[in-house]
């Protein structure tokens, strides 16, 4: 998925616990193929290629991942979108910009965007992209997908307690064999070497977007690489949205919602959705916190 998976088992022994970290190895391998975008053989890469010209008939899984992935560019106001993916890019990162893009090709690069014209047909199992040229991806739902596939084959397999880390993202259920919590250190992201929480993560998940080294200065404002898809311009303001969430896919996706949202209405967004907190880090370094939350400083 072009990014690491660490999966930790408690086992009776390691033989069981090399067959169970198999199993989550094949059925992580197995969704990547479903959903990857770069993989021309996948359903994904074949609903881009029919953009504008036909829906295509996808697995109720893959259907399932979209409709709830639409789902959350709702919820978002549209600061979610998997159709994200056919934006122009315009913003580059790695230090060769000289200037602001123009607005008008701003506004361009993002024509093609935009999840109402991701058009499902439940009876048929089908998916269409509207516009020719549209394309989506999920660069920041499917990380949490398939850790929480993985989570739910151990458990119905009869797997007491582990963790899912996926690059970070830290999926976990049951307790440490001593019947301790799992705890997750919470890393801070003007020093990636000092963790600055620790949180218990009890059958839960928690993410974080992190967005320390890819940005660009303007006129003293720096702009992060995460781009909001209704404008085209980077979002500002935040360099670190962790999201705990009972799935990590819900969590994975609101973390990069909230990088769009902002502080303000991410807060308040999640402050209305059961059983969802957040931590932002502000550009200046302040933390803001979801209302139930209590972090243990360490
Ligand atoms: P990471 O997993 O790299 O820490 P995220 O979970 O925030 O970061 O996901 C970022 C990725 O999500 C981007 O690389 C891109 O593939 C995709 N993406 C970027 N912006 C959006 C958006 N507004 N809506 C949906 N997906 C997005
Ligand atoms: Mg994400």
């Amino acid at each position: 998925m072009g990014s690491r998976f660490d999966v930790t088992v408690v086992a009776n022994n390691a033989e069981e616990g090399d067959e169970y970290i198999d199993l989550a190895v094949n059925e992580i391998s197995r969704i990547e193929k479903l959903i990857s975008s770069w993989d021309p053989n996948s359903q994904t890469s074949e609903i881009n290629r029919n953009a504008g010209l036909r829906p295509v008939k996808v697995d109720q899984e893959l259907f399932d991942l979209i409709q709830r992935a639409i789902g959350i560019s709702k919820l978002s106001d549209g600061a979610f979108d998997i159709s994200y993916a056919s934006m122009d890019k315009i913003w580059k990162f790695d230090g060769s910009m000289t200037e602001m893009p123009k607005a008008e090709d701003i506004e361009n690069s993002v024509s093609k965007v935009g999840y109402q014209n991701i058009i499902l047909d439940q009876d048929s199992s089908s998916v269409f992209l509207k516009l020719e040229g549209m394309k989506i991806g999920f660069g920041a739902i499917g990380k949490g997908y398939a850790a929480d596939k993985a989570k739910s084959l151990l458990i119905q397999k009869g797997v007491v307690a582990g963790i899912i880390n996926a690059s970070g993202d830290m999926n976990t259920w049951g307790f440490q064999p001593d019947g301790k919590e799992w705890k997750v250190a919470i890393t801070n992201p003007l020093d990636k070497n000092k963790a600055f929480a620790l949180m218990p993560v009890t059958n839960a998940a928690v993410v974080t977007s992190g967005n320390y080294e890819k940005y660009v200065t303007f006129n003293g404002k720096q702009y992060s690489h995460i781009i909001d898809p209704r404008t085209g311009y980077p979002t500002t303001g935040i360099i670190s949205v962790t999201v705990f969430a009972p799935k990590a896919e819900l969590a994975d996706a609101l973390a990069t919602s909230i990088f769009v949202m902002g502080i303000e209405v991410g807060l308040n967004r999640v402050n209305q959705l059961p059983k969802i907190e957040c931590i932002i880090i502000d550009d200046k370094g302040a933390i803001h916190t979801s209302n139930n939350i209590e972090i243990d400083k360490i």
